[in-house]
């Protein structure tokens, strides 16, 4: 019946952001951008305040707009915005802006006075990142204009914050100097005279493997989905992949010995086999650079990829196997059965699990199972 579709399991997604809130014990800013990585922003969100996540965070001001619209009222930060940004929507519904320059806070300033209410803004400095946020010559002045917006009433400087280079590599140099960049920036701050409540450095893998970096709260994106942000440490924490990517085996076929497949006639068969054809391609998600290398279940079987990823399918070997066609294919979810995992498909594809999920889709509808809110008992 369904050709090719993506389960997500908010019943994961809760069980990951109550884990991660219990093993930290500080806030959680649980962050849903990028369609929370390809998991669904809206269901998602609810899911994650449902669970207990005080706040929720995403990269833009679209993004914004769209959990506002669908009704989210609660604590949300975003932190990428570009010059003469619309900044009123998002003051008058409350967003935690942030800020990288004077510059910035000078428009938020202006969009604060045009609202006619003060905006609240949180500081980026960059401790090493060097991408968003204050570069460390600027820390001075940056904060000086944040103090006086404060003391002039354009805005209340809710937070500082900063983010790891090298979080999932935990005896990397990096993560113990920008945690003291950091914590000279709060020492800046403090004797400016900014006191926010709320001040933050840890992504998924530094709130699991650096606990001294969990000041006030964490931002936890990848392992809220139940993915692991650090795969080469051992860690143990009891994270479910919240995503299953399935489809209906759509053909089977014979191949003799020295037939090849698919485009550029990358395989070809030693001897006589079966493969099957799975109806999905790299229009949704599976990449190409995947050909030859990725694995998936038929029926509960591992199995291999043969040739090259098409646009629309991709085939299988399915060894001189002949599982009946709508067989169900699992091209990857939580392990087991058979089922290659988001973190076999990245190290297939020399790539990352964050960027599997996230691109994963294309003509894919999402299926929503665990309890639904707000619908008592039911399943979607
Ligand atoms: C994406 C992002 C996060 C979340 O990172 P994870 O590794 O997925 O937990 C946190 N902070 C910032 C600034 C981000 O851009």
């Amino acid at each position: 019946m369904t050709r090719a579709e993506i389960v997500v399991d908010l019943d994961a997604v809760r069980h990951n952001v109550r884990t991660l809130r219990e093993l930290t014990g500080v806030a959680m800013i649980t962050v849903v951008k990028a369609d929370a990585y390809g998991h669904g922003m809206l269901p998602v969100a609810r899911a994650a305040r449902e669970a207990g996540s005080e706040w929720l965070a995403v990269a833009t001001l679209d993004e914004v707009r769209a959990l506002r619209a669908a009704g989210d009222t609660g604590p949300l930060l975003t932190w990428l915005t570009v010059p003469d940004e619309h900044y009123d929507d998002a003051i008058r519904a409350d967003v935690d802006l942030t800020a990288y320059s004077v510059a910035e806070l000078d428009e938020i300033a202006a969009a604060a006075t045009y609202v006619g209410a003060p905006a609240r803004v949180q500081l980026k400095v960059d401790t090493g990142l060097h991408r968003g946020g204050a570069s460390r010559p600027h820390w001075e002045p940056f904060l000086a204009r944040a103090r006086a917006g404060e003391e002039a009433g354009s805005w209340t400087v809710t937070g500082i914050w900063s983010h790891f280079a090298c979080a999932d590599e935990p005896d990397h140099p990096a993560n113990d100097a920008q945690q003291a960049a950091f914590d000279d920036a709060l020492a800046l701050a403090a004797s400016i005279g900014l006191e926010p409540e709320l001040r933050h450095l840890a992504n998924s893998a530094a709130a699991i493997l650096r606990p001294q970096a969990r000041y006030d709260a964490v931002r936890v994106g990848l392992a809220t989905y139940g993915l692991d942000p650090a795969p080469t440490v051992a860690h143990g924490t009891d994270l479910r992949p919240a995503m299953t990517v399935r489809a209906e085996l759509a053909l089977v076929k014979q191949l003799e010995a020295g037939d090849a497949v698919s485009y550029g006639h990358t395989w070809t068969a030693p001897e006589r086999t079966t493969v099957g054809l799975v109806p999905a391609g790299y229009a949704e998600g599976v990449p190409v650079a995947g050909s030859n290398r990725l694995e998936l279940a038929v029926d509960g079987k591992r199995r291999a990829v043969r040739g090259r990823v098409c646009m629309d399918q991709v085939l299988v070997d399915l060894g001189g196997d002949t599982p009946p066609e709508g067989s169900e294919v699992v091209l990857f979810g939580p392990p087991g059965d058979g089922r290659a995992t988001a973190q076999d498909w990245a190290e297939a594809c020399g790539t990352i699990n964050y960027e599997i999920v996230t691109r994963i889709g294309g003509r894919m509808p999402r299926r929503y199972v665990g309890e639904v809110v707000g619908q008592p008992g039911g399943a979607s």
